[in-house]
């Protein structure tokens, strides 16, 4: 540790101790491997005032990112019905009806896609300051912006919009407000500013200025206005809800004082909608649910009208009379997206992807693997490539295979074989050989398997600790029982 650990709290002396136990133990440490597994830590990390982040953690730690173990979850929840999937987008359309947009505006911290898939499409840009994660996530955005602050870059929002774009919506996305990202990392709001606070408007020094600019002869339509100034617009439209109403206010015409027509909606009532649904089927135009948000006969705005005052697709498609199961598109049928080639893996990439499904808690099956909500056709078709079988590739992932497969034995293991032969005996059930097969509480399953894993019946019951002897005793006695039966039942037959 460093000599400027002596100044760390206890609580961030533990912190580093816990970091560094997990660094001894090659734990993953970047911020989303740690998102999921120890989101505790991640939590007290950036509790601490004055705001410290992962990334200072990590050097208190002594660590860097050269040095630490990266790995990115492979998969996101949907937060409706807790199945995982790599992007949430295809499924919350066709599963629940919903937009992406209106799962993320509902669930404000859920990721639409994995980390993993997040990072394929991070792509580097030449930012002040290279990224050190490779994907986005709140606790990266915020050590990113002290960074940027400590090396003294302006961390005001013009500045950051214009040089780390990315990293200027990601706020957005993420806290709302450029303001609570300054604060969350401790940093004043008012010190960064370039302009200072503007005028504060009232309603009547609104209605002032606009008339004072008409009475000049100048344009007031809201663009002109924003140009003028852009404070007087956004106090305009804050306090009169809609630029109309000022013009109204005024007296003035806002249709006249308007330069571009305004646009009209076509779609204002559930009638509207149902008959511009029923008016595509005639015109032979598809009414599935992507054909209206993509491709060239889309129509975004009864789309949305119709999301708007029926909740769902289906929903606007069932009361207007048709059955939506019918003129429903399944997912391989949609029009193809242009989407590039993905790249090739390698047998390490295979193996990589395979202990990343291992670690994530997917089930490992080959049948998983290929069907159903977990299949993964690309890994299992590289598995097969490289390794020639899904289960030849979990060895050399050394993958432990065998608690994966549900077993659908009754007996699957030694110890149910033994726990069974000693409820057996417990119960007074027979435990000869011939009981166990013949008998009138027979068990030929657990006779066979008893054969299959120890060899012999005799070695099963000696395995259970039960008194072998005495049923191999018994054992031999059966048969010679049976021909004194015989026996009996001859003599009794032959005399009258
Ligand atoms: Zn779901």
């Amino acid at each position: 540790m460093h000599a400027a650990n002596e100044k760390l709290t206890s609580i961030q002396k533990k912190i580093i101790v816990e970091i560094l136990r997990l660094h001894r133990h090659k734990r993953p440490l970047n911020i989303s491997a740690i998102r999921q597994h120890n989101p505790k830590l991640l939590l007290d990390v950036y509790r601490i005032k004055p705001f410290w982040g992962w990334k200072q953690a990590l050097q208190s730690a002594g660590l860097d990112y050269s040095s630490i173990k990266i790995t990115l979850p492979e998969y996101v929840t949907c937060l409706l019905c807790n199945r995982r999937f790599s992007t949430l987008a295809k499924h919350l359309r066709y599963f629940h009806q919903i937009s992406p947009q209106a799962y993320a505006a509902d669930y404000k911290v859920a990721d639409l896609c994995s980390p993993a898939y997040s990072a394929l499409k991070t792509r580097p840009k030449n930012t002040a300051l290279p990224h050190w994660e490779p994907n986005w996530t709140p606790e990266y955005l915020l050590d990113r912006i002290y960074e940027l602050h400590v090396r003294g870059i302006s961390v005001n929002p013009v500045n950051i919009s214009k040089n780390d774009n990315a990293c200027y919506r990601w706020a957005h996305r993420y806290f709302g407000n450029w303001n609570v990202v300054l604060r969350a990392i401790g940093v004043d709001p008012q010190t960064v500013r370039q302009r200072p606070r503007g005028r504060r408007w009232t309603r009547q020094a609104v209605l002032h200025a606009i008339k004072e600019r008409h009475a000049k002869g100048y344009l007031i339509n809201s663009k002109a206005i924003v140009d003028y100034d852009r404070g007087l617009a956004s106090a305009a439209t804050k306090l009169f809800r809609s630029y109309d109403n000022i013009l109204r206010t005024l007296c003035l015409d806002p249709r006249k004082v308007r330069l571009t027509p305004m646009r009209l909606h076509r779609y204002k009532t559930k009638d509207d909608v149902i008959n511009a649904i029923c008016k595509r089927r005639l015109e032979g135009k598809p009414i599935y649910l992507t054909a209206l948000t993509h491709g060239s006969a889309r129509n975004g705005e009864l789309f949305s009208k119709a999301i708007c005052l029926f909740g769902t697709w289906k929903a606007a498609i069932e009361a207007s009379g048709f059955n939506y199961d019918k003129i429903r598109i399944m997912p391989n049928q949609a029009p193809k997206m242009r989407r590039s080639k993905p790249p090739t893996k390698t047998a390490e990439e295979t193996l990589e992807m395979l202990r990343r499904r291992h670690e994530s808690g997917v089930p490992m099956t080959a049948l998983a693997a290929s069907k159903g909500i977990h299949a993964d056709h690309s890994l299992r078709h590289y598995a097969i490539k490289h390794f020639g079988s899904w289960l030849k590739a979990l060895q050399a992932a050394e993958i432990n295979y065998a608690p994966h497969i549900p077993s659908r034995l009754r007996y699957p293991t030694m110890d149910s074989v033994i726990q069974a032969i000693k409820t057996r005996e417990k119960t007074g059930r027979s435990l000869t050989s011939r009981g166990i097969r013949l008998g009138p509480h027979r068990d030929s399953t657990l006779y066979k398997t008893g054969l299959n894993i120890f060899g012999s019946w005799m070695a099963a019951l000696e395995a259970a600790g039960s008194n072998c002897g005495r049923y191999a005793g018994e054992d031999h006695q059966e048969p010679r029982k049976r021909h004194l039966k015989c026996y009996a039942d001859g003599m009794s037959q032959n005399c009258p």
